[in-house]
């Protein structure tokens, strides 16, 4: 009588929901019940769902080619980062299918640009405790997160660690083999920690001093996310390479590594590549978005309905003192940090209860990731709902 195991690997700890359909902030079950969602599938659906001009940007390039592979010109990844250089500090784009090709093709132009115009020596990266930068071999090892390596010896080689946001540790790890530094600007799993903006630019400084390449992780915060296009640009700090993905795609597959001329020098024929990546579907859906962040002005919405939402969640620490102990991130990238009583995880799931999807992080944060549409009401109901929630929490 035992149960047909899953024919599917067991590698998430899912819970029972299951969606049917979803519109702007919200999302619908099959027996009709509806959810306000701060999760936004990790910070991906940043138009929301089912955004009109995504949608007829997705079925009218579905109607005339899908893939041809980068055999062969395609032209909207011209389009595309035509318009992603022109936005940022970047001179050159690769497309990838996701936020961990998009941090490898970094991590590997890091090497390639040692080897050929800096210094061959030089191929170990600096990243940060409580950092998350994918699951592949290379960038679990990148940001050193011991319960994601656990099981997976060896340890992939050139990676060393230091406390986010304390640069006397940065400079006395650089090390005569030391290429670069990678970091988020605002970190995403790790419990939405923002760096400080002395510290991105203490980053600079250094690499800089000792010819490294600074890398950024904006795969979260990055396209609007936290009211600037690129979150690093708070700081005034340029970095030679950074990775986006989550919210250009809009729910679309698609990562995209950025590099300044110099940098991105070291890539010619063969260098790198991807079968997928770049395809004429991802390009439509990404141009889509940028027609709508870009040149719909998203990022001044995003900054008013930011400071709607920082306010009320200061009400919202005030008033819960037992439960929420700190704010945490930036724009629409926001954490609470729950009290020591409180596990993060359990008031997720008894939000999701009361119709509020929200998403865990590390440090007991509770992360809210709303669409970048959303409204000044749809985050009035989701305070109402942690509110809810607060009062009924008891400290375990
Ligand atoms: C999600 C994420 C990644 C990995 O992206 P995938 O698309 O899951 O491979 C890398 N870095 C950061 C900061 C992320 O949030």
């Amino acid at each position: 009588m035992t149960a047909k195991p899953s024919s599917l690997m067991q590698t998430y700890a899912r819970s029972d929901l299951a969606f049917e359909r979803g519109e702007g902030a919200y999302l619908f079950t099959g027996d009709g019940r509806r959810f306000l969602d701060f999760a936004s599938g990790i910070a991906v659906t940043a138009l929301g769902h089912s955004h009109p001009h995504l949608v007829k940007a997705l079925t009218d390039q579905a109607q005339k080619l899908w893939h041809t592979s980068n055999l062969y010109q395609v032209p909207g990844q011209v389009k595309l980062a035509d318009r992603l250089t022109a936005a940022t500090f970047a001179d050159q784009v690769f497309f990838a299918n996701s936020g961990v090709e998009a941090i490898e093709c970094g991590l590997k132009l890091i090497r390639k640009y040692q080897d050929d115009f800096g210094d061959p020596k030089r191929y170990r990266v600096i990243g940060f405790e409580g950092a998350f930068h994918g699951r592949t071999l290379s960038t679990l090892a990148a940001a050193g997160n011991e319960k994601y390596l656990k099981g997976y010896a060896p340890v992939v080689d050139g990676f060393d660690h230091c406390a986010f946001n304390n640069l006397n540790e940065v400079r006395a790890k650089v090390g005569p083999e030391t290429a670069a530094i990678l970091i988020e600007p605002v970190q995403g799993e790790g419990g939405m920690r923002a760096a400080d903006v002395e510290f991105l630019q203490g980053l600079r400084k250094v690499c800089d001093e000792f010819g490294l390449l600074l890398m950024f992780d904006e795969v979260q915060s990055g396209v609007g996310r936290t009211g600037k296009f690129l979150a690093h640009e708070w700081a005034g700090v340029t970095p030679d390479i950074a990775a986006i993905a989550k919210g250009i795609g809009g729910g679309f597959p698609l990562g995209a590594c950025l590099a300044t001329n110099k940098v991105a020098a070291a890539y010619g024929p063969g260098a790198h590549g991807t079968t997928f990546g770049g395809n004429p579907l991802a390009m439509a859906v990404g141009n889509a978005v940028l027609d709508v962040i870009l040149d719909g002005n998203l990022l001044e919405h995003v900054n008013k309905v930011s400071a709607h939402l920082d306010g009320r969640i200061d009400d919202l620490l005030g008033r819960f003192p037992k439960a929420f102990e700190s704010k945490r991130g930036k724009g629409l990238m926001r954490g609470i940090k729950c009290t020591a009583g409180i596990v993060n995880t359990d008031l997720v799931e008894s939000l999701r209860g009361v119709g509020l999807l929200t998403v865990g992080a590390g440090d007991n944060t509770i992360r809210l990731l709303p669409p970048l549409i959303v409204t000044h009401a749809e985050i009035d109901s989701a305070i109402d709902m942690l509110a809810a929630v607060a009062a009924q929490a008891k400290a375990a």
